[in-house]
């Protein structure tokens, strides 16, 4: 039995509405490449131990309200056993959710797998796909290929999941416009109805961050595209995707119309949401809270946080979003100079009391961000 039992009221209850339900599972079959995440390949007897205390936090938990969407990330959720997989959300109240999103990694789904999922209720699969270029995807630490994509979503499709979202990756270890095209050919093969699209930024701690610091060849470290290079990426994907009918929505995210993601939007309206797990957030419309962050420090009960919300923060995670966000009028005097000094420098826009960030603003967006992320 894990620790999270110990104390469960340690949390921060949440009394008002919890449309959003997160779930963590922090483990993956291998451990990619790029990846800065608490998640990896943990022996075998410690799932149980996560699973068992996932459960009992999931119970101690004082459902007010019915959950409107469901979002089991990860690690990779995909990989619970079916049986695992149907007996977590049959402690959720509220079914049938609005959406219930499995991220999974292609490789191993099978239409036995497919069905099983859409019977516990999983209506959205987001498939950790990051390429479908060979020689990117084997630097990655990945193991499908193109055609295995290809043949698992038509797998999910004739189980009735047809809400499907594919991860790419501009910046891998040899990327280069030509192959960055050919993934976006890809997805234009695909059809999915969401595409998420993440400049890949990488971090010391991930394997390939070590290797490039050691000034090694490993994981193609020699070989990753420069930041212009992967801005050049970005911005061909915005233009060929909304070609495709998939426009963007937020700074990550593109969706065609109606399917954009109704839980990962709640994240950038500030909407409430619990996340149950190793390193899951909660956030009750005022106060965050957060579970202790590796799997080890969730098992012992340790590393929970909570901290009130920022006050730049509706604009910090409302200026994600392309139709932009509203400031209250506290907010346009508070942060009177840096909206001006944006407006001035072409990285902010205003449109009809909305504020947004520009073509170049979204590239910069870290910039922008910084002079929101006051407490
Ligand atoms: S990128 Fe995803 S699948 Fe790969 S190790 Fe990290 S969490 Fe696991």
């Amino acid at each position: 039995m894990g620790g999270p039992e110990a104390s469960p009221t340690a949390r921060v209850t949440i009394l008002g509405n919890v449309p959003g339900v997160y779930i963590s599972y922090p483990f993956c079959a291998q451990k990619c490449t790029y990846c800065n995440f608490a998640s990896g390949v943990f022996p075998r007897d410690r799932e149980a131990r996560y699973l068992d205390a996932l459960h009992t936090e999931i119970r101690a938990h004082h459902w007010q309200w019915q959950p409107e969407t469901v979002y089991l990330g990860g690690g990779t959720p995909g990989n619970l056993a079916p049986e695992s997989l149907a007996a977590l959300l049959s402690e959720l109240p509220g079914r049938p959710w609005a959406e219930t999103t499995l991220e999974a990694a292609p490789g191993n789904i099978t239409a036995d797998l497919a069905r099983s999922w859409a019977a516990a209720g999983i209506d959205r699969v987001s498939l950790g796909v990051q390429s479908f270029v060979a020689n990117e995807i084997r630097r990655t630490g990945r193991r499908h290929t193109a055609q295995i994509v290809g043949e698992e979503i038509a797998l999910l499709r004739a189980a009735g999941i047809d809400n499907i979202n594919i991860d790419l990756i501009a910046g891998l270890s040899g990327q280069t416009e030509f192959s960055f095209r050919e993934s976006l050919d890809w997805i234009d093969r695909l059809a999915p109805e969401h595409v998420s699209v993440y400049m890949l930024e990488v971090d010391e701690d991930s394997r390939l961050g070590k290797e490039m610091l050691l000034g090694g060849t490993r994981y193609g470290a020699m070989d990753t595209p420069s930041d212009d290079a992967i801005a050049g990426f970005y911005e061909i994907a915005v233009d060929r995707l909304a070609a495709m009918g998939i426009a963007r929505y937020e700074i990550s995210n593109f969706a065609r119309p109606g399917r954009e993601s109704r839980h990962n939007l709640k994240y950038w309206l500030l909407e409430p949401y619990i996340g149950f797990g190793a390193d899951a957030h909660s956030f009750d419309g005022a106060i965050r809270s957060q579970n202790g962050e590796s799997l080890e420090d969730y098992l012992a009960g340790r590393g929970r946080a909570t901290s009130p919300r920022d006050l730049g923060e509706h604009l910090f995670v409302g200026l994600r979003l392309t139709n932009g966000v509203q400031p209250d009028p506290a907010e346009w005097r508070r942060f009177d100079q840096p909206i001006r000094r944006f407006l001035d420098a072409g990285l902010l826009e205003t449109d009809g009391g909305l504020l947004r960030l520009t073509g170049r603003g979204v590239l910069l967006s870290n910039e922008v961000f910084q002079e929101f992320l006051v407490p």
